[in-house]
């Protein structure tokens, strides 16, 4: 069947960087990740490996609020957090406050893949980090990527993601982050969590959020969504919009992607902006910010 991929560099208040060359940079960006991705897709990639690959690139590039990217806490320290999940067998796992893993997602994947567990954090998780031979990188490595919106804006976010629906039918999802900007030490958002900021299963959608991740975890998004379209029968469109709608009641903000039974790709925002691209299964490409 064909692929479906969709994949975010986070909501929120993108104006800022207007007439400063991020969103265009960004946007190129986006382009070739998605147009590479997709063709990985058709040559036969597979999903786990493809979000994988997805949100690998999206951490080094340092554009996004996450990996390289990600900026310090209110202590100094960065604290990096990142989930995964499989559609077939609702295998996942997620990493939580990691300060020198270069690439959270692949520790999240490793603690999928070879442990038991579903969630490890702090210095037990960079320690995990390192027995799976996983390259750790010191406090110089980090670019944070939000110089502008600490200076505009002390409510400044950011994450990445993907969602993928492979040519066997087999889907999958993962977000990775630095988390809310300047949060408190500490503090934990839904990118970890699954079933708030990541959920998937095949037949029915895979989901990546991103926004104020308390928001997230308090309606449990990610599979709120998925059990919308699975138990309402609604599109990818319609139950994301609906928990966007109730995020915002609540007063939250953020975004979801979302990829629906028939390969349909959502990416809906109730910030200024989003930055995503996506390619469905009817081979439409969007690439956007606002
Ligand atoms: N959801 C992330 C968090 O709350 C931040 C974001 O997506 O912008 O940590």
């Amino acid at each position: 069947m064909p692929p479906s991929i969709a994949i975010h560099g986070g909501a929120g208040n993108l104006e800022k960087y207007r007439n400063t060359g991020r969103l265009e940079e960004a946007e190129m960006f986006l382009a070739r990740l998605i147009d590479g991705l997709y063709a990985d897709a058709l040559n036969g990639m597979g999903a786990i490996d493809l979000v994988t690959k997805a949100v690998v690139i999206l951490e080094d590039c340092g554009l996004f609020h996450a990996g390289k990217g990600s900026s310090p806490n209110s202590q100094g320290v960065i604290e990096m957090d990142a989930s995964i999940m499989r559609g077939d067998t609702q295998q996942a796992a997620g990493v939580i406050a990691v300060s020198a893993v270069k690439n959270p997602i692949l520790l999240a994947r490793h603690i999928m893949e070879n442990t038991p567990h579903v969630l490890v954090h702090g210095a037990a998780a960079e320690e995990l980090a390192t027995s799976a031979n996983l390259e750790h990188v010191g406090a110089s490595y980090f670019v944070p990527c939000d110089e502008i919106g600490a200076a505009i804006d002390a409510r400044s976010q950011g994450t990445v993601g993907a969602v993928v629906r492979d040519v066997r039918g087999m889907m999958a999802a993962a977000t990775s982050t630095g988390g809310i900007l300047r949060k408190a030490a500490g503090r934990v958002g839904d990118s970890p969590i699954i079933g708030a900021g990541t959920f998937a299963r095949n037949l029915v959608g895979a989901v990546s959020c991103t926004g104020i991740g308390e928001f997230f975890i308090r309606s449990a998004a990610a599979s709120q969504t998925i059990s919308r379209i699975e138990l309402l029968g609604e599109t990818a469109t319609a139950a994301a919009g609906q928990i966007l709608e109730s995020i915002h009641r609540m007063g939250g903000e953020g975004g979801i992607i979302t990829i629906g039974q028939r390969g349909e790709c959502a990416m809906l925002f109730n910030t200024q902006g989003m930055y995503r691209a996506a390619i469905d299964s009817r081979g439409e490409r969007t690439v956007a910010i606002f």
